[in-house]
């Protein structure tokens, strides 16, 4: 806990009951929305969410913050702009300053393959909703002035889509209002308690096994990033996701402003400025699956590198921080969400890279799936069974670096 949350959220530490309507294995941000959608828009109190160590410590406490909708299909379009809608919204519904601020985000094209594809996904995301439009050098530069439009001269800037809806926001503060506002209303959130195991009648999951002792649900809904896997054993489940690390880090304080969001598809990196004048830098996925938590110098070589051409002004601050997290990624990208071959046990994963900015719409849906058991129409195509039914959802465009 920091200052922040000791002095402003208001969380109260119930004794864990025997049994709930719904768990929720998780307290990362999926987990909480959902358990605070559950109460806000049904009424559905008598949840509680098991985190085995601290709430938002996973990757929702990680990330790099960016919020967008400039996916490239119209399923994820329309999913992730009802997001950013309910971003722009949730300081206002939870009382609390979550430093949600709209940059505009420029994804940037160095080849002619690439103009045609940030063109390409302009189009797509008007068609669905999201405000993209193409930019030329000459309008790249007056938005970035610090950029450097021949790229080092190997890396020529050839245009970009420019998204105007790109945000971030304070990961750990949207957790923690989160946490605050299920909470309030009665929600449980047990923190140092781990699902060893799931509890099964017949077929049907019925509760969970913890380092506390065994509790009851009617559902169990399973929201722990990229731990998943280790989880949908204990239902007797396998999931098509794999845990690979992805890195981030952080430079000193740079004097002048950078407004936007910089992502490269090409150089496989992006670039924001934090609150405090940091600037934040992202690459890809570590290639090699892994559970290991540990930062190294490869990927702060290669994508400063990469990052550099394009922003000179980068080579003279400094590293200070760097960290990971173990991403939960699907085969196409997309997420998968809802209903499971078991009954009574539910899963929101294959958040991958990109689940920060759908922590709204993702516990939304989640809650009105369980409080209706009707899958929405808005995640109905991100259901786990379109594997099985070659109806995958491939979207590179879900990593800011593909
Ligand atoms: C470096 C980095 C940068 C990223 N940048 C972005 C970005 O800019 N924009 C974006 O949209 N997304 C980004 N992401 C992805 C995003 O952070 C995740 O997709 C999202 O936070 C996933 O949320 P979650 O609630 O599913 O998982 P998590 O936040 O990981 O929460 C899962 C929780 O489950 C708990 N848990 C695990 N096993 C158990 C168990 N057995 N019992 C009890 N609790 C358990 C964990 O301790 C954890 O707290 C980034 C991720 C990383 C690592």
């Amino acid at each position: 806990m920091n200052e922040y949350m000791e002095r402003q959220v208001q969380l109260k530490w119930y004794e864990p009951k025997k049994t709930y309507d719904v768990i929720i294995i998780g307290g990362g941000g999926h987990g909480l929305s959902t358990a605070y959608h559950l109460a806000t828009r049904h009424n559905i109190t008598n949840v509680a969410v098991l985190e085995r160590k601290y709430i938002g410590g996973g990757n929702s406490g990680r990330n790099t913050t960016v919020i967008r909708a400039n996916y490239g299909i119209p399923e994820a379009v329309r999913f992730y702009q009802r997001s950013v809608d309910l971003y722009k919204r949730l300081e206002e519904e939870t009382g609390r300053w979550l430093m949600h601020l709209e940059k505009g985000i420029l994804w940037i094209a160095h080849s002619e393959a690439a103009v045609r594809q940030e063109r390409a996904r302009a189009e797509v995301n008007r068609a669905f909703g999201a405000k993209t439009d193409f930019v030329t050098p000459e309008e790249i530069k007056k938005i970035v002035p610090q950029i450097d439009l021949s790229g080092g001269g190997v890396w020529p800037i050839m245009g970009a889509s420019y998204h105007h809806d790109g945000a971030t926001a304070r990961h750990d503060r949207v957790n923690w209002a989160l946490a605050e506002g299920a909470n309030k209303r009665g929600v449980h959130i047990h923190q140092r308690t781990e699902v060893l195991d799931l509890i099964k009648e017949g077929d049907r999951v019925i509760g969970v096994q913890t380092n506390h002792g065994p509790m009851y649900a009617d559902i169990v809904m399973s929201a722990v990033g990229g731990h998943v896997s280790r989880v949908a054993k204990m239902a007797g489940l396998r999931l098509p996701i794999r845990t690979h690390t992805l890195q981030a880090y952080v430079t000193n304080h740079y004097q002048q402003k950078l407004h936007p969001i910089v992502a490269s598809t090409s150089l496989l990196f992006y670039v924001s400025q934090t609150a405090r004048g940091e600037m934040l830098l992202g690459a890809q996925i570590d290639p090699q699956p892994s559970y290991n938590y540990r930062a190294g110098h490869d990927l702060i070589k290669g994508c400063s590198h990469r990052a550099m051409t394009m922003l000179p002004f980068l080579r003279d601050l400094r590293i200070l921080r760097q960290w990971t997290g173990v991403c939960d990624m699907s085969p196409d990208y997309s997420p998968i969400m809802g209903k499971t071959p078991i009954p009574g046990f539910l899963i929101t994963t294959g958040w991958g890279t990109w689940g920060f900015k759908a922590i709204p719409v993702g516990g939304e849906q989640m809650a009105a799936l369980i409080a209706t058991s009707e899958t929405p129409e808005l995640i109905a195509p991100f259901a786990l069974d379109r594997f099985a039914r070659d109806r995958t959802m491939a979207d590179r465009g879900s990593a800011g670096t593909h």
